[in-house]
């Protein structure tokens, strides 16, 4: 450091990095809104493209380029954005690829912030929006017309685990020379990865099982490096960009993701089969259960395990909600998932909670449906937490 500088310099410029650490095991968090030059044919290199290197915060960081990396690789990617959380990641991807007069065909119960996304949002940019059950190829089919240009679906769907037919929408995609954008938000790439199948890009709330701590909200896009170029545009203009210390969050939850999912499948698959033994349980709903009515194609997408949501209806309807909240103990309301945690929410007064008590019945989301994000604990507390609120119902 240059000595001599006066104090309003030293306390305003003090503090430079040491020169020539040793490389960190662990990647720091690069919080800073800009990067330096020295000289004028860097900036041009970097900015052109040619020379590997940061410019601007809302361009990105070292800590956006490795969440990014690790993204594409895990979904058999080109190439990956990161975004400020799901929603920005889904915002980015619709404007990157729909415009005004372009039709979309989407599955029909959506997560609640997406369907009112697609509802008001994208139609307010032009875009018109047909929504439908994804899990009935037929039913998407039926629903293109000249002006579709993408089907949209969710590989798994809130709260009732209902499977997107991925193998057949690609089919369908490919054959009409659509766009297949899949949020694989529920299954993670630790379990189901939409391009292998014929996806066109992916989209995660990464807030979920992607950072799996509960401690960030984040979004990541993947998919061919072409159209991840118009997504980064749209993050950059829209201004859509992810926080360095939440990539970093990111990427360290990132590193657990394979041994959570083991153990979160594990433990949900237990849930489920407790659960079903259960007389105060009239359904259960769990991708790895024989009597889900799509096993034969969950067992084919999910070969490494089902993933940790189950959702189970009470006989005893809401009531039987309200005394199931007193009863348990260990396991927290929390109106998200994908935590190490198990936590359980209620659909009818959280995430589908601006539909009316008639629209829910309709897609079956009945007053007595709970939904549970099973985590890493050891499965003979959870189901002992369960197992004793459930009895209070008896
Ligand atoms: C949570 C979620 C989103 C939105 O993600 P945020 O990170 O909350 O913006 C989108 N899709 C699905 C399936 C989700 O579960």
């Amino acid at each position: 450091m240059a000595r001599g500088w006066r104090f309003p310099t030293l306390v305003a410029r003090g503090g430079q990095p040491a020169p020539g650490v040793t490389r960190p095991l662990t990647p720091p968090i690069y919080q800073t809104s800009v990067f330096v030059f020295d000289d004028l044919e860097r900036v041009d290199a970097v900015w052109e493209g040619r020379e590997p290197g940061f410019i601007y915060g809302r361009f990105g960081t070292p800590n956006h380029a490795e969440l990014e990396e690790t993204v594409a690789r895990l979904e058999g990617a080109e190439a990956a954005v990161a975004t400020a959380s799901g929603m920005g990641a889904l915002t980015a991807l619709f404007l990157a690829t729909l415009a005004p007069g372009d039709h979309l065909v989407a599955g029909r119960d959506l997560y609640g912030a997406t369907a009112a996304l697609l509802r008001e949002e994208l139609a307010r940019a032009g875009v018109e929006v047909s929504l439908v059950d994804a899990a009935d190829p037929d039913a998407v089919e039926a629903a293109l017309t000249g002006r579709t240009r993408a089907i949209f679906a969710e590989t798994v769907s809130n709260p009732l685990l209902r499977l997107a037919d991925l193998p057949a929408l690609a089919a369908l995609a490919r054959g009409r020379g659509l766009q297949l954008l899949v949020d694989n938000t529920f299954a993670s790439p630790a379990l189901l990865r939409p391009l292998g199948l014929g996806a066109t890009a992916v989209v995660h709330s990464a807030t979920k099982y992607l950072a799996g701590h509960g401690d960030t909200t984040a979004g990541v896009v993947a998919g061919p490096r072409s159209l991840m170029e118009r997504v980064r545009k749209v993050v950059i203009r829209m201004g859509l960009n992810l926080g360095p210390f939440d990539a970093w969050l990111t990427q360290r939850g990132l590193r657990t993701l394979a041994l959570r999912m083991e153990r979160q499948s594990a433990n949900a698959l237990a849930l489920a089969r407790f659960l079903e033994g259960r007389p105060e349980v009239a359904r259960v709903f769990y991708l790895g259960l024989e009597s889900h009515p799509q096993r034969a194609l969950a067992r084919r997408l999910f070969p490494d395990g089902a993933g940790g949501m189950v959702a189970f209806e009470l006989r005893g309807g809401a009531e039987a909600v309200r005394v199931l909240m007193k009863g348990l103990r260990l396991i927290e309301f929390a109106p998200s998932f994908g935590d190490v945690a198990t936590t359980w929410s209620y659909p009818a007064r959280t995430s589908h909670r601006s539909l009316g008590p008639e629209e829910r019945k309709a897609l079956g989301i009945g007053d007595g449906l709970v939904r549970l994000s099973v985590g890493i604990e050891a499965v003979e507390d959870l189901t002992a937490d369960l197992g004793g609120a459930l009895d209070r119902l008896t």
